[in-house]
Parts: structure tokens; C-alpha cells; sequence
């Protein structure tokens, strides 16, 4: 049962996740025994493992950088935020930082991924004190990077966010279902969500 904030440490996944159905983050945690498997997917989780191999090799002007050490799954977590996540590479200069998630979707960043970066940028600035202007999604298929710059309207969306998650969890209030109720057809939670059809 959630009594306080500090029972709750929300994954940068989670915020992700909230924007696309928040009954499933709703569900991770109020009702925990009926998630036992993680919002990852294996098929994903290797092909980020062959991007970050082939990384490796590639030059830093895919991402229009000159130089900068790659850091590869870097941890980051933040207490204050009370938000943890795992950041696929970092790109890091002397007085600043890089994010990089590498996706397979093709498709140009919507909000959700704007704010999973933000998310990122905040963490690694906490952890690493350094600032983080930019990030990229990697497209994976069509190798290409796509650039995001973090800005002070992402960062308070990402704030926001958070904020309203914390709301939810510790009223134990559901949400509502999504907008676009086609999300539910393929939705392994769908039994437990009596009033979509
Ligand atoms: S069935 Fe629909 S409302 Fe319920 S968790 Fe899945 S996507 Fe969300």
C-alpha cells in the first residue's frame, strides 16, 4: 500500500508510459501482483544492444558533434525527483553533455518522447552537475539522428508530469482510459478495465 511519497520511485519509463495509458503506471503500482513483467520488450532490449555495438565504430557527426567521450548505459537517478532510469549513451564534453536514445520507431518524437528525454536531461544534470542542452533519438532503422533540444517548456512538462503521477498514486485514484480507445484492442490489461470495450 502507498502511504507517502517515499514509497513511490517512479522509472523514467513510467512517464513514457503514463502518456500513452496512465492506468497502466496506475496499475504497476497500485496493483502490483497483476504486473509481474516490465514495460521493456526483449526484441527491443537486443537491438540496442547491436545499435550500441555498432556505436562504437560510428563517427560523432551523426549527431553534428566534432568530439566527445560515449558513456553506454548510464544510470541515473534522482531522490529529489523521486525518478530512476537508464540512459542509452551519453556523449560527454568538457563543459557539456549529450543524451542518445536509441528507437526503433521511425516516426518523428511525439510529446512522450520529448519527455522521456527531458526526464533523462534532468537526471544526468543532477547526477553528473553538468548541463544538458540537447539530446538525440537515434532511429535505429534508418540510422539517423534525430535532434530534441530540451527546452524550459519540455523540462516544466516533465515536472508536470511527475507531479500529477505522485497525485494519482497516492489518492489511489484510477485514471481515466485513454482518448483513443483503439490503445485497449491489443492491451493485456484489458479484463481488468471493465468500462472499455
Ligand atoms: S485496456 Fe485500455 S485503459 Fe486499460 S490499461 Fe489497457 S490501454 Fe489502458
Amino acid at each position: 500500500m502507498i502511504e507517502s511519497r517515499d514509497d513511490i520511485y517512479l522509472e523514467v519509463t513510467d512517464l513514457k508510459q503514463w502518456l500513452y495509458c496512465p492506468r497502466v503506471v496506475y496499475y504497476r503500482f497500485c496493483l502490483p501482483k497483476i504486473r509481474p513483467v516490465t514495460y521493456s520488450m526483449e526484441a527491443g532490449d537486443r537491438s540496442h544492444e547491436t545499435v550500441s555495438e555498432q556505436e562504437e565504430h560510428r563517427s560523432l557527426r551523426t549527431y553534428g558533434l566534432d568530439e566527445g567521450e560515449r558513456v553506454f548505459h548510464v544510470a541515473v537517478a534522482s531522490a529529489k525527483l523521486r525518478l530512476s532510469g537508464r540512459i542509452d549513451m551519453v556523449i560527454r564534453q568538457p563543459d557539456e553533455a549529450y543524451i542518445v536514445d536509441f528507437k526503433l520507431s521511425e516516426h518523428e518524437a511525439k510529446s512522450n518522447l520529448k519527455i522521456q528525454l527531458g526526464a533523462y536531461a534532468m537526471l544526468l544534470e543532477e547526477s553528473w552537475q553538468i548541463p544538458v542542452r540537447k539530446g538525440f533519438i537515434y532511429h535505429i532503422e534508418q540510422r539517423k539522428a534525430e535532434v530534441i533540444s530540451i527546452t524550459p517548456q519540455i523540462r516544466k512538462a516533465t515536472r508536470d508530469t511527475i507531479t500529477t503521477i505522485f497525485q494519482f498514486l497516492l489518492g489511489e485514484r484510477m485514471p481515466n482510459p485513454p482518448a483513443n480507445l483503439g490503445k485497449c484492442v491489443a492491451c493485456e490489461f484489458r479484463r481488468f478495465c471493465n468500462d472499455v470495450v
